[in-house]
């Protein structure tokens, strides 16, 4: 299959050529070489692409209900009918191995399109306020015309947990991929286009951060950013976006816990550690500081040496379980100095470190390590890594375990192992996080997904990411029906 040609962007309708863009090498991790060139948009692209999203507002903003989720559902029929060029797409830009590409990266996107579908079903648009205020009415309108700015790691997870909600809350929008990962959406907006999507309602325009995306945070006919990313990005984008007053939704970076209590089940550790180096580390909710209670500690660091020897890396287009490359060489070095910073400050290394795995020096490959006697002051424990690095931390006490989770700027998902459902109750409700998972069930469909603190300010999924992209407006002095 051929990739697809990213020199191209969507605006109003129609694929384009950049007015006065920049083209830039999109590189395979495996390989270090290049796949595909992408056009970063210029000043006037960018233009174009808001000035078709303003025009075609008021005609959606207007659209009723059932029009929004006819839309949706000739998305999904359309995404899943590119389901295997997606992957192919997804496994070459980010390195995801093709097998993961497809049966994990793939199906996020068409998973968060029916969970969104499901939530909207019974979304009142217009609601009562109640029997005490007979004549007045709460109505949910779209925030107007909306910027969605995503990150590579998990390309289309992002991109539909904006598009979807935005188009459903009754927004026109314009998307800038991250540049890094610019094939799967591409892949996206041809989907776009075959569903029917009525021009200038979803554009797409490809670009880096100071460009595009500081065109789209700073603009005055942007009503909203939603972001996703790095912390550092989303502090440039919540500044630069102030001087218009915007709404801010971020979805940011994470440091989880995850908290081993002695009773914890036999599989617990392995799970976390498996976890932990999923997708080479770059899941803003990996677990990465695993918590350890000390009677469990010796077993816990054993378990998470034999996983981590287990979890090789190889190219990402072979078949099988293993993980692939990290995205880019800058995403390697910054791992590399990580890894030697642990070293430098007294982390004991159980397995990995520094340099390539043996047979795969050519593309961005890192060794999965384990660092075990690490204390949360710790560089490695503070920052986050994105890669495959997991931390082993003792504790002796709940009070403690609570502390050192606690301890850091992030607040994204922490997770609880423990066979005693107070403690697991109890410990929950002292995360500062905007989610906890405990031993090893995952969120439900339609659970809101999303941070505290650092880790950012929205709620993606469900009818909370729908919410995201409305406003409430008031409505008093109409009798009721
Ligand atoms: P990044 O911040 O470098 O880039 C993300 C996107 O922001 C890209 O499209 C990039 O072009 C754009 N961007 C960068 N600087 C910008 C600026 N000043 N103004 C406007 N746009 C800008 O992040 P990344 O390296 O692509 O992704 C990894 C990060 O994303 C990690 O920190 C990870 O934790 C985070 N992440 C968070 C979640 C979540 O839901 N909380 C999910 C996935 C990834």
């Amino acid at each position: 299959m051929a990739l697809p040609d990213t020199r191209e962007f969507y605006i109003n309708g129609a694929f384009t050529s950049s007015m006065d863009g920049t083209n830039v090498d999109v590189m395979n991790p495996s390989h270090d070489t290049p796949c595909a060139t992408v056009t970063l948009g210029s000043t006037q692209d960018g233009e174009a692409a808001i000035a078709a999203a303003k025009a075609a507002f008021d005609s959606w903003s207007q659209s009723t209900k059932e029009e929004r989720v006819a839309l949706v559902e000739r998305i999904l029929s359309a995404y899943n009918a590119h389901a295997e060029d997606m992957a192919e797409a997804i496994s070459a830009e980010m390195g995801a191995p093709i097998d993961y590409a497809t049966n994990s990266q793939v199906t996020a996107g068409s998973y968060h399109i029916e969970n969104f579908l499901m939530a909207f079903k019974d979304f009142e648009m217009v609601r009562p306020l109640g029997d005490h205020a007979p004549h007045d009415r709460i109505a949910y309108e779209p925030v107007g015309v909306v910027g969605l700015i995503t990150p590579w790691n998990w390309p289309m997870n992002q991109v539909t947990l904006k598009v979807i909600p935005a188009l459903l809350a009754g927004c026109t929008m314009v998307l800038k991929p991250s540049e890094i990962a610019p094939l799967s959406s591409q892949i996206f907006a041809k989907i776009m286009h075959e569903a029917g999507t009525p021009a200038g309602v979803f554009n797409m325009v490809h670009g880096d951060g100071v460009g595009i995306g500081t065109l789209l945070s700073g603009h005055q006919d942007i009503d909203m950013i939603s972001f996703t990313g790095s912390t550092r990005a989303g502090q440039a984008i919540s500044e630069n976006a102030a001087k218009t007053l915007k709404r801010v939704h971020l979805e940011l970076g994470g440091k989880g816990a995850n908290i081993i209590f002695g009773d914890a089940d036999e599989k617990a550790v392995k799970r976390g550690a498996i976890h932990c180096f999923n997708n080479t580390g770059q899941s803003c909710n990996a677990p990465t500081r695993m918590l350890v209670s000390v009677e469990r500690y010796d077993e816990a660091v054993a378990t998470a040496k034999a996983v981590a020897e287990m979890m090789q890396p190889d190219l990402a287009e072979k078949n099988g379980r293993h993980i692939g490359p990290v995205v880019s060489a800058m995403q390697y070095d910054k791992i590399q100095s990580l890894i030697a910073k642990g070293i430098e400050e007294g982390a004991e290394l159980i397995t990995g470190g520094l340099g390539k795995p043996e047979g795969l020096e050519d593309g961005y490959f890192v060794k999965p390590t384990v660092f075990a006697g690490v204390n949360n002051d710790m560089t490695i424990a503070r920052e986050e890594i994105f890669g495959p690095v997991l931390s082993i931390l003792p504790f002796e006490t709940e009070e403690e375990a609570v502390a050192i989770a606690n301890d850091t700027i992030y607040g994204l998902t922490n997770y609880i192992q423990s066979q005693n459902p107070e403690t697991c109750q109890r410990v929950a409700r002292r995360l500062r996080s905007g989610m906890v998972e405990i031993n090893g069930k995952g969120r439900g469909r339609m659970a809101p997904f999303g941070g505290m603190k650092a880790s950012g300010n929205g709620r993606e999924g469900g009818v909370w990411g729908i919410e995201d992209f409305m406003e409430v407006k008031s409505i008093s002095g109409i009798a009721s029906d």
